[in-house]
């Protein structure tokens, strides 16, 4: 068995804390968004992290999310709903992107994509404070990973989804457990259901960012990150953005370890990348505001970045803006053309966001925005295994005649 796992190990949360004004909430009670509708983040006693742990005592843990428990918001080992949270992977592509381009690969934890960083999270949290019935809206990997996180520890779950979800997206949810309903709309619809049940009291409210502990399960990318890489960063981090919980988290999380003394003051650019039929950060970006207004007629092949309102809109927008980056909008077909060179050349078959990434790196390399010397990480957020593939059409007929030349 996994240490980090079974041994019972001191926590750190002092409070929560609005992301807009700053209002105070205590911890160890149910939260969604804070009086001014905004997400809540949560705060840690870090002189007493920093007393309780070291730098090396953590580098001895075993790897995975759960070795960074005194950073995490779990009071009690008991609550914790594991289904195996490795540490993912950093794989050079040097061909499809270049000599210093590695991406984080996401596809390889519990169903198949990063959403379980979030939501093991945010489903512990929920298994400690009480709460049995959970709904959400998602475009599919968000629900699949909140079925199974759920249904392992008994908590009902009600899941609404585009109606134009991935079929095996929905097929997952179901199959782990979660009552799932395809609606006529986009994400930010299905939102609304789920607004309109909670407020009623049938439910606690999952979406993106309406409860706090998302954020610090997606945190945990950027704490692997500095670890793996010998406690710095790279120079530059694409990130495929829809409700931005990893880049806000990343972000949060590079602040925490600097504050531990274990990285340095030094941040990567950050790049917001969405697609260009649905880029409301990539507009507000280049308009100078500070918020984001709703993207209509939201459409592209990257269904997980197909979001088109983020309640966390300002939050993403200060961490690009904070770190040099800037927000980037790729095309569909630039999409589809870097997963297949990435697959073809590399060998790494991404999912259609972390393709968007890698194209959204070639372009800012055409632009020179950033630099071949540069090291970067790009992050691929699901196992390209649950997506549309092209045709595969050959076949042989093995009574025939063979020609061995054609194969
Ligand atoms: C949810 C999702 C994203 C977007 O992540 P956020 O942190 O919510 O912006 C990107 N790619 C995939 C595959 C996703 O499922």
């Amino acid at each position: 068995m996994n240490e980090n796992l079974s041994a019972d190990r001191p926590t750190f949360v002092t409070h929560l804390e609005c992301s807009m004004t700053g209002e105070r909430y205590e911890a160890d009670q149910l939260h969604n968004l804070s009086r001014v509708g905004r997400p809540l983040l949560v705060r840690y006693d870090l002189n007493a992290v920093g007393q309780a742990l070291s730098r090396d005592q953590l580098a001895a843990r075993e790897t995975g999310l759960w070795r960074w428990r005194e950073l995490l918001p779990v009071r009690h080992t008991r609550d914790i709903v594991s289904l195996g949270e490795i540490e993912t992977p950093l794989i050079p592509v040097p061909k499809s992107g270049g000599a210093n381009v590695l991406v984080k690969d996401e596809g390889r934890l519990p169903t198949g994509s990063f959403k379980a960083r979030g939501l093991v999270m945010a489903v512990a949290m929920a298994k400690e404070l009480g709460v049995t019935r959970i709904a959400m809206p998602t475009n599919g990997n968000a629900g699949a990973a909140l079925a199974a996180y759920a249904t392992r520890c008994g908590i009902e779950t009600i899941v609404f989804c585009p109606e134009d979800t991935p079929e095996i997206n929905v097929r997952e949810i179901q199959a782990q457990g979660a009552r799932v309903w395809r609606v006529n709309g986009l994400i930010d619809d299905c939102g609304a259901i789920v607004g309109k049940g909670a407020a009623e009291g049938r439910w606690f409210d999952f979406s993106t960012l309406k409860e706090p502990y998302r954020i610090e399960g997606k945190k945990t990318m950027g704490l692997e990150l500095a670890a793996q890489m010998g406690w710095r960063l790279p120079s530059a981090i694409f990130y495929p953005t829809g409700g931005g919980t990893g880049l806000i988290g990343m972000w949060k999380a590079f602040d925490e370890l600097e504050r531990l003394g274990w990285i340095g003051s030094e941040r990567p650019r950050m790049y917001a990348v969405q697609a260009s039929g649905c880029a409301p950060i990539v507009r507000a970006f280049e308009a100078g505001e500070e918020h984001a207004e709703r993207w209509e007629d939201a459409h592209t092949v990257a269904a997980g970045i197909r979001v088109p309102r983020a309640v966390g809109d300002f939050l993403i927008l200060r961490a690009v803006r904070d770190s040099g980056g800037k927000a980037l909008g790729v095309g569909d077909p630039a999409i589809l053309k870097a997963v297949d060179e990435c697959a073809r050349r590399d060998g790494l078959l991404l999912c259609p966001e972390g393709g968007a990434t890698l194209a959204a790196y070639k372009q800012a390399l055409k632009d020179g925005e950033v630099d071949e010397d540069e090291e970067v990480v790009l992050f691929n957020c699901a196992t390209g295994l649950k997506y549309p593939m092209p045709e595969a059409p050959n076949w042989l007929d093995r009574h025939g005649a063979i020609d061995f030349d054609q194969l």
